[in-house]
């Protein structure tokens, strides 16, 4: 049975006498005027010198990268926030993947990629996830070292060396700080405090300010876009792993070839947002390989 909607009673508000309008107009005094917006301007400045200062003061060195970035929140808040915002991703890609044996291969792919190459040392706790997601084609990194590749791109994927080549992509986002830099961005650029908001936090009393915080930076997270630059490195730096990790790099343009023929098909993959076309990376990654092995690339490794 269609369900009746409910009569709504619209409340017409009363004619505005002249000494309403008259109110409405009247600029209130110690609110908007006077001493007050000195204040105001005051407060405001100060808080942007404080994030100027907050952002510009936080520049800290990668050994694994070996670059200077700006990143206002410590390796323990990364892995702190990637956890907490680990479910919030599963759930927007249907979940986890029921199937046991796939989990187990994404996870043993990745933790061999991990315990053979520069991320060994990086101090981040590695999981892989496989998401039962059919339809969009995607593989993301939250900071801190949780790693997602949606079942829609592993169905596509066919040989062992491919999967280690979308993972060690993924890998090189989580090492190389990417998302923490995007965070230190979103702080100068929005004056969100997230540093002291993951300081502050506190797991016991969820209904304080700070959980509402925390909850819009791990929607921010969720959704997080890399810029150009990250996402070139992580194919060239990936490259590099997956030679350690004893896999064949030009999966990696494979998985490319792939990822291009998918975005043929009726549903462009949601991968076309986050990730530069691979027509364009391919080149690249092509480059990385011959600058690795500049006399070819030896015949052992896993394709
Ligand atoms: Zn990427």
């Amino acid at each position: 049975m269609r369900r009746q909607r409910p009569v709504r009673y619209i409340r017409v508000p009363a004619r505005p006498t002249r000494q309403r309008v008259q109110q409405r107009l009247r600029p209130r005094r110690g609110r908007s005027g006077g001493g007050g917006g000195c204040l105001r301007i005051g407060i405001a400045l100060a808080m942007a010198a404080f994030a100027l200062i907050s952002f510009f003061g936080s520049q800290v060195y990668n050994p694994i990268t070996g670059e200077d970035q700006y990143i206002t929140i410590s390796q323990d808040q990364e892995i702190a926030l990637g956890l907490q915002s680990a479910p919030e991703m599963a759930h927007q890609f249907g979940g986890l993947d029921p199937s046991p044996e796939l989990q187990e291969i994404v996870d043993i792919v990745g933790q061999e990629l991990v315990r053979n190459s520069i991320a060994s040392g990086s101090g981040y706790p590695f999981e892989f996830h496989l998401l039962a997601d059919t339809r969009t084609v995607n593989a993301f990194a939250l900071p801190g070292g949780q790693i997602f590749i949606t079942r829609a791109l592993f169905d596509r994927l066919e040989t062992e060396g491919q999967l280690a080549g979308v993972l060690a992509h993924e890998i090189v986002h989580v090492i190389a700080r990417h998302g923490a830099e995007r965070i230190a961005e979103l702080q100068l650029t929005e004056g969100l405090t997230g540093a002291v908001v993951i300081a502050t936090y506190d797991p016991d009393n969820p209904n304080s300010q700070t959980t509402a915080q925390v909850a819009l930076l791990i929607g921010q997270l969720v959704n997080m876009k890399f810029g150009r630059e990250d996402e070139l490195q992580s194919d060239g730096l990936g490259v590099q792993i997956m030679a350690d990790a004893g896999y064949d790099p030009n999966a990696m343009v494979e998985v490319m070839r792939i990822l291009d023929a998918a975005s043929s098909g009726a549903r462009p993959p949601e991968f076309f947002s986050t990730h530069p076309n691979p027509s364009n990376r391919i080149g690249l990654i092509q480059e990385a390989i011959v600058a690795l092995f500049p006399n070819g690339v030896p015949a052992d490794l896993i394709p």
